[in-house]
């Protein structure tokens, strides 16, 4: 497992890749969500790249950039069982040199939900994405469904901006309980981490709301809500029944939509999702 810094290092590690090379970008702190993409990676590729960059143009002013949670020797650790070929860690330096001002935005898809609650923080995601895919110039990217509009927005960027290369996105990995894998997790204390499971509690009794025939979205909504208000620690800051493809709110269920969600655990931000229909 090479593992690489600079741009130049990393061309010249990708450029000894000789074959189908699939690529996972990560901010590390790497968990089971995260090994189950590479080892997807691994599984339909001939080569894996993981990228470990904590992107700074994707977090706001006053979310929690300088205490997100790094260990890079765990994270290298974590990836040499599963084969992975190269490893790379820009440093933010290296990404947004002195003068840096080209930026990705796409445009509608980034507005409601996360991006909503987080100005800027699509721009920040689709600009970097666009830079690691243009470095490793992978076959395959994947990314995990827990980040439902992130993958989105990737798969509009893909298509828009014509990048050669197919989307593959994976499903939601989950603790016992429930909880979504998570690296901010961490700062979950026993209580928290308990009463966490309630968002995946609230969207499978939203599904099955769903499933045994209700198609009012705002029925589903309310179902959500009524379950996280049941549990004392969660402080929801929306809840959505939203199209899966455009992502706008729905007023009745046709078709493939999205369930989705963030809720405060003290100073920490969960989010997760349910696809309905697909
Ligand atoms: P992050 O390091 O949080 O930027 O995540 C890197 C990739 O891992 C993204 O594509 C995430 O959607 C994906 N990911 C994060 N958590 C999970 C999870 N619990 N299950 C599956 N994929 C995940």
């Amino acid at each position: 497992m090479k593992i690489v810094a600079s741009l130049l290092d990393l061309r010249a590690a990708r450029l000894s890749l000789d074959g189908t090379t699939g690529f996972v970008p990560t901010m590390g702190y790497l968990h089971d969500g995260h090994l189950s993409l590479v080892a997807r990676a691994k599984a339909e590729n001939q080569h894996v790249v993981v990228s470990i960059f904590v992107n700074p143009t994707q977090f706001g002013a006053n979310e929690d950039l300088s205490k997100y949670p790094r260990d890079l020797e765990r994270d290298l650790d974590l990836l040499r069982p599963l084969g992975v070929d190269v490893v790379w860690t820009p440093t933010a330096e290296m990404m947004y040199p002195s003068g840096y001002q080209t930026w990705v935005e796409v445009e509608a898809l980034s507005q409601p939900l996360e991006g909503a609650m987080r100005p800027a923080h699509f721009r920040g995601v689709a600009t970097v994405v666009a830079k690691l895919f243009n470095a490793v110039q992978p076959t395959k990217a994947y990314f995990g469904q827990k980040d439902a509009q992130q993958a989105a927005v990737i798969r509009r960027m893909v298509a828009d901006l014509n990048f050669p290369l197919e989307v593959v996105v994976c499903p939601i990995a989950r603790a016992a309980g429930g909880l979504a894998l998570s690296s901010r997790n961490k700062y979950l204390d026993e209580s928290q981490r308990k009463g966490a499971t309630v968002l995946f509690r609230s969207l499978s009794a939203a599904r099955d709301l769903y499933e045994s025939g209700e198609r009012n979205a705002e029925t589903l909504r309310l179902k959500m809500k009524e379950v996280l208000a049941g549990e004392a620690l969660a402080q929801t800051q929306y809840v959505s029944c939203a199209d899966y493809d455009s992502l706008q709110e729905l007023d009745f269920v046709q078709g493939k939509a999205l369930l989705s969600m963030a809720v405060y655990f003290g100073n920490t931000r969960l989010i997760d999702n349910a696809i309905l229909g697909g």
